[in-house]
């Protein structure tokens, strides 16, 4: 059975979907079967992975919305054990569609992804920056959430926000649910407000913060415009190297 996992954090541009992709890519490199649910409607997974196209009838939110079968909707990616769901422009009106749905509309995903967890090691679902309900549906759907954070000035800022909502979706919805883990992202390990930062994040979360910080580096962010992980980008540069060694203590903590 998959451990299903969210990357979710309101904030945006945090590093959600550059940490679930190449996670993603590198897991599966290790041998892994590992599915990304992209339920943004920025679609930035799915790019990230080589699915340009907006207009795809066969996406998330078909699934959703639409009764599209889930199988149906897996695509392969480049790499051999990495497979995607992808979004798509239509997403967006879904939040809306959702929302008139009477009962149990927090988890129609869920039921999704229960059809197809036995075909998985790991489901990672990539998150839009808020708390509505795509990201209300991927928190019923998970085990955990991985909570990246840049560590900046505000990074701490709306935080409780995201968890008073884990909070509510584990006393209402998910029992199961909890933090898996946090992912200092951005980090320059030079800059004293990095470190700063850093320290605060490991008092707020305890023992939750993974030891492996990913560095500010600019092939992680060219990578996605190729519709490349860093792995097949640039295998050796220092964000490569980070989340490769992420994987490793990603996949020792979460099984
Ligand atoms: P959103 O909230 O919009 O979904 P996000 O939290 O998913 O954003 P990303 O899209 O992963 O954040 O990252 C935001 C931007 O920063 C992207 O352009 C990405 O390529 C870049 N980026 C992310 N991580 C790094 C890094 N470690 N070094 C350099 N650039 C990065
Ligand atoms: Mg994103």
């Amino acid at each position: 059975m998959a451990k299903v996992i969210s990357f979710s954090n309101q904030k945006g541009g945090v590093g959600k979907t550059t940490t679930c992709v190449n996670l993603a890519a590198y897991i599966a490199l290790s041998g892994k079967k590992v599915l990304v649910v992209d339920m943004d409607p920025q679609g930035n997974a799915s790019s990230a992975l080589g699915f340009f196209e907006r207009t795809d009838k066969k996406s998330v939110y078909e699934v959703l919305c639409n009764n599209l079968s889930v199988g149906s909707a897996v695509k392969k990616t480049e790499i051999e054990n990495l497979f995607i769901i992808t979004s798509s422009n239509n997403l967006a009106g879904a939040e809306l569609e959702l929302a008139q749905v009477v009962i149990g509309r927090e988890r129609v995903l869920e039921e999704k992804i229960e059809e197809i967890k036995a075909f998985y090691d790991y489901i990672f679902i990539d998150c839009p920056p808020s708390l509505g309900l795509l990201t209300v549906n991927a928190l019923c759907a998970c085990d955990g959430v991985v909570v990246p954070i840049q560590c900046e000035y505000f990074a701490l800022e709306g935080l409780s926000q995201m968890m008073n909502t884990i909070k509510l979706v584990k006393k209402f919805l998910k029992p199961e649910i909890s933090v898996e883990g946090v992912v200092l992202t951005l980090y320059d390990s030079r800059s004293k407000l990095s470190k700063e930062v850093g320290s605060e994040i490991d008092k707020f979360f305890a023992n939750k913060v993974f030891s492996v910080k990913i560095p500010r580096n600019v092939r992680l962010a060219e990578a996605p415009s190729y519709g490349k992980p860093v792995a097949l980008y640039d295998n050796k540069c220092a964000g490569a190297v980070a989340y490769k060694a992420l994987a490793e203590e990603f996949s020792e903590k979460i099984k």
